[in-house]
């Protein structure tokens, strides 16, 4: 089973074992010499993407199919190597495409069709019908793409030429899509409980999703969990303690001889005993609900937010679908700057001249969008009667971001985003006893809303600091479901018929 993000990020920032094949289209017809060109210029180029900075996984080149048979068998081999998450292809000179439809039939990998050109400028005083014959991706893309076109196949078209920083930087976007989509296949998440009694949204199709989206999600009592926990032994729990102790600021009552010392000691256990868990199970992520935590002595706060940022998926209230898109979101960001939460939209800012949403949760955020050191604090929560729980508490720094929920509209999954403008917070808030951010939500505050609402957006998300609406309608279009974007350019009136439109499409797949 692939873990990716579990695999340390290698030499030159490579995301675990995960390799796209560069595979060039051609065909017999152009005689050995230009063949041997082809095959030249197809290595020179999965070299350098090889080497690109802006793509986090290794590419490597295949040689040139030139018949269906060759075709089918990289096809066939591209879904058969667990390494690879993709695959890009290039017709660099003519490929018949009928040649193509036995592969393309059963190929599963994601599929990135690069239209580009060996040569970036052409050499006016030179060029000659040799040249015209050998540079021929301007039509041999052609008919490869209207291959794909007629076979309904979804993939990522990248235009321009293979140097250009644009066409790297959309390349490795893609990469890290096609990475996280890989990272689910075969995946595996746990709920502790059920969903919160009566919730809709965060609720769905388990077997639907499996289906469309290739991970699990199966449930556990929470007493599986409580035995965990309680075997784990003092000797860890002090020495994760002391982690937390060097990472954070502790309030009073948390420091050593604190009056609530042992509450940190039982945070740090639970932590530990849920660890353990994910790991014997191989769990990609989990869900809990403080509706269900008998034998439980706090809410798992601290713990969730922690297990986060080592690269787990987490939702609350039992949300498997936010726990296993926030863990998508976390491999696609691997190695970036700035960081994936998990995320509710909790109460607003209604001051016309400033509105603004004020994002966070009971005490699940996640510490990678975290804006400096957090403070480690321990106040009361008013539902679940458990213990006071432990959680980290922090603001979150502005710039661009987006929100993204998956939900379940009965006959297929949606993917909601909204491209979202964080804010530095103006003000303390210093009886607010969790993480928390401030954002504006694009086009503006009552369109972003109204849209989100029309949609039927959840109220948890997937909160992105480095990820992009095109990096999750990429993930959106592998996965073959609805994408439906928030953005500068929404109008409602727009979206409101797209969300028609979309109806009539979706009740034809
Ligand atoms: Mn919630």
């Amino acid at each position: 089973m692939s873990n990716i993000l579990n695999a340390p990020v290698g030499e030159g920032g490579k995301i675990g074992s995960a390799v796209v094949w560069f595979v060039t289209g051609s065909q017999h017809l152009y005689g050995d010499e230009t063949l041997r060109q082809v095959a030249e210029h197809s290595q020179t180029i999965a070299k350098a993407l090889n080497e690109a900075s802006q793509i986090p996984v290794q590419v490597v080149f295949k040689p040139t199919v030139k018949s269906p048979e060759e075709i089918y068998n990289v096809c066939a081999d591209a879904n058969n190597d667990r390494n690879v998450i993709g695959i890009i292809t290039w017709m660099h000179t003519f490929s018949p495409a009928k040649m193509w439809i036995n592969g393309l039939k059963i190929l599963q990998k994601p599929l990135l069709h690069l239209h580009t050109q060996f040569n970036r400028d052409i050499p006016w005083a030179d060029i000659d019908m040799d040249f015209m014959n050998l540079n021929q991706s301007a039509h041999g893309d052609r008919e490869f793409g209207f291959m794909v076109s007629r076979l309904r196949r979804n993939r990522k078209v990248v235009v321009g030429h293979w140097q250009d920083e644009a066409v790297l930087q959309t390349i490795g976007g893609w990469a890290r899509v096609a990475a996280g989509w890989h990272d689910w296949q075969g995946a595996r998440f746990v709920r502790f409980g059920d969903n919160m009694r009566f919730v809709a949204v965060t609720d769905g199709d388990k077997v639907e999703a499996e289906y469309k989206f290739g991970f699990s999600v199966n449930t556990h009592g929470i007493g599986d969990l409580v035995k965990v926990i309680n075997a784990i032994s003092d000797a860890e729990v002090d020495a994760l303690i002391k982690v937390y102790e060097e990472s954070y600021t502790l309030a009073a009552g948390l420091v050593k001889d604190g009056a609530q010392r042992q509450s940190l000691k039982d945070a740090a256990r639970i932590e530990l005993g849920l660890k353990a868990f994910l790991q014997d199970g191989n769990y990609k992520g989990f869900s809990d609900t403080f509706e269900d935590l008998h034998g439980m002595k706090q809410l798992p706060g601290i713990a969730a937010q922690r297990l986060m940022a080592a690269g787990y998926g987490f939702a609350g209230e039992g949300d498997w679908k936010t726990a296993a898109l926030v863990r998508a979101m976390k491999v696609m960001g691997a190695g970036l700057t700035g960081g994936n939460s998990f995320m509710e939209d909790y109460t607003y800012h209604l001051d016309p001249a400033n509105p603004l949403v004020l994002g966070s949760h009971m005490l699940e955020i996640c510490e990678s969008i975290a804006a400096g050191k957090p403070s480690c604090e321990i106040h009361p929560l008013g539902i679940g009667g458990k213990e006071d729980p432990v959680r980290l508490v922090f603001n979150v720094a502005g710039g661009p971001a987006l929100n993204a929920s998956l939900v379940d509209m009965g006959n297929r999954f949606r993917l909601l985003v909204n491209e979202v403008e964080a804010v530095a917070p103006e003000h303390d808030l210093p009886k607010l006893p969790v993480a928390r951010v401030l954002w504006k939500p694009y086009p503006d505050f009552k369109t972003g809303l109204a849209a989100w609402i029309l949609a039927g957006g959840a109220h948890h998300t997937g909160y992105s600091q480095n990820l992009t609406a095109e990096n999750l309608e990429d993930f959106a279009d592998i996965a073959n479901i609805e994408f439906v974007l928030i953005g500068k350019n929404t109008n409602l009136y727009q979206l409101k018929n797209e969300l028609r439109w979309n109806e009539v499409y979706y009740r034809g797949q």
